[in-house]
């Protein structure tokens, strides 16, 4: 047994955490944050909350809320220009993987200079960042416990993966309370994101049994509540999705993750498809692409997933799993493939760029350009 486990920040989990933004702030020292957030983020008055605890602890704050869905280098340039003029020392980010994933690699650029697309890949962040409290409102990318900031380059159409010590936040304030009222299509396309870090980060060529527990108790938690967190947004489906997400991020941080992200960071940055839905447009086609590889973990997947497993023969149970998959999509009203208008002529430059993407490392089956486009061309005809 050889592996390694990390997360980069301490976790805070409840309802109304938020109010101890200030208070966790004050304990690195820091005397004035930018809040990194988007506009829905003031709209919901979440921003509100944070700059109250702020004034409690005196922490002076500029606001930064330019972010948008699929976050630029153009934008990570705008944000540390402005950090570096109001001489801010911390960071608070509230919102999505796109808000706390810009917070990340702003707060690169104000430590360490330069441009972002340099420290693209893992471990090319040198030097320590500054503190960093993140505040996930969608339960999906998990980008509050990873050390993971995702950019696009707007000149080569890339997502880049920044991975690696110094790119991950110090504190995450996990609130489901904040997640109450996101919309039924994001609640889906997010929900979908964190399956699909569970189930990659479970059959990763880098998983660790640590990584396991994570990953199927993540996948449990999210077949148990995604669709009713979609359909009627109890609490305590909002409860089990933002703790399936973290505990899926504790996972893939450490294991890293497949195919479906291979795919989908092409597919998002060329036509700029929501990260969640590109995922879980092809998640149950890589499953069944390399269920094969799964052996012993097949049962304890169909198991977590909430398949009655007695008596099935492999290729059944391997089918119901793939099935499961398809039928959560379609209750939960994912987009396909064939309505995004993609042009089929780009399936090949699409599949070509996957096999370039970090994920494919670390996928359970060694794959192909001819298999991708394959995989691509099931989801499109779905
Ligand atoms: P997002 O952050 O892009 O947000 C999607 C939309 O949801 C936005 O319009 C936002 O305003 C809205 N929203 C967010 N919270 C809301 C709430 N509580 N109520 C109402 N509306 C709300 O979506 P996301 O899926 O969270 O993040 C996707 C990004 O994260 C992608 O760029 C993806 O590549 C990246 N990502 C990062 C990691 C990581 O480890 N860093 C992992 C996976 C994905």
């Amino acid at each position: 047994m050889n592996f390694i486990f990390d997360i980069p920040a301490t976790v805070f989990f409840g309802d109304n955490k938020i109010v101890e933004t200030g208070n966790l702030l004050k304990g690195f020292g820091t005397t004035k944050t930018m809040i990194v957030c988007d506009k829905a983020m003031l709209d919901l008055g979440f921003v509100d909350k944070v700059i109250s605890s702020l004034e409690e602890e005196n922490i002076e704050y500029v606001i930064f809320d330019s972010v948008m869905p699929n976050p630029t280098d153009v934008l990570m340039h705008e944000g540390a220009k402005i950090a570096e003029e109001k001489n801010i020392n911390s960071f608070v980010a509230i919102g999505g993987g796109s808000v706390m994933d810009s917070a990340k690699a702003i707060n690169i650029l104000l430590t360490n200079k330069g441009k972002i697309a340099d420290y693209e890949g893992i471990n090319k962040v040198a030097i320590s960042t500054l503190p960093l409290i993140m505040i996930p409102t969608t339960s999906g990318t998990a980008s509050e416990v990873t050390s993971v900031s995702v950019v696009t380059d707007t000149k080569r159409h890339k997502k880049m993966v920044i991975a690696g010590q110094f790119v991950g936040g110090n504190i995450a304030l996990c609130d489901p309370s904040l997640t109450m009222k996101l919309p039924k299509g994001i609640t889906a396309s997010t929900g979908m994101d964190a399956l699909t870090h569970a189930i990659e980060a479970y059959v990763s060529k880098w998983a660790s049994p640590v990584t396991d527990a994570m990953a199927l108790k993540s996948i449990k938690l999210i077949m148990e509540s995604l669709e009713e967190a979609v359909l009627k947004s109890s609490k305590i489906s909002r409860e089990k999705m933002m703790l399936g997400s973290v505990t899926a991020g504790m996972a893939f941080n450490s294991a890293l993750l497949g195919l479906v992200h291979s795919l989908a960071h092409p597919l998002s940055a060329h036509y700029d498809i929501a990260h969640g839905v590109a995922n879980a447009i092809f998640l149950p086609y890589v499953v069944e692409y390399n269920i094969e590889t799964f052996g012993d973990k097949l049962k304890p997947l169909a198991e977590s997933m909430g398949i009655e497993i007695g008596g099935l023969d492999e290729k059944t149970l391997a089918d119901s799993v793939v099935n499961k998959l398809i039928d959560l999509s379609e209750t939960i009203k994912i987009p396909k493939l064939k309505s995004l208008n993609i042009p089929k002529e780009d399936f090949k430059m699409l599949a070509e760029e996957a096999m370039l993407e970090m994920s494919t490392m670390t996928n359970p089956k060694e794959t192909n350009v001819d298999d991708l486009i394959m995989i691509i061309e099931k989801a499109y005809l779905r």
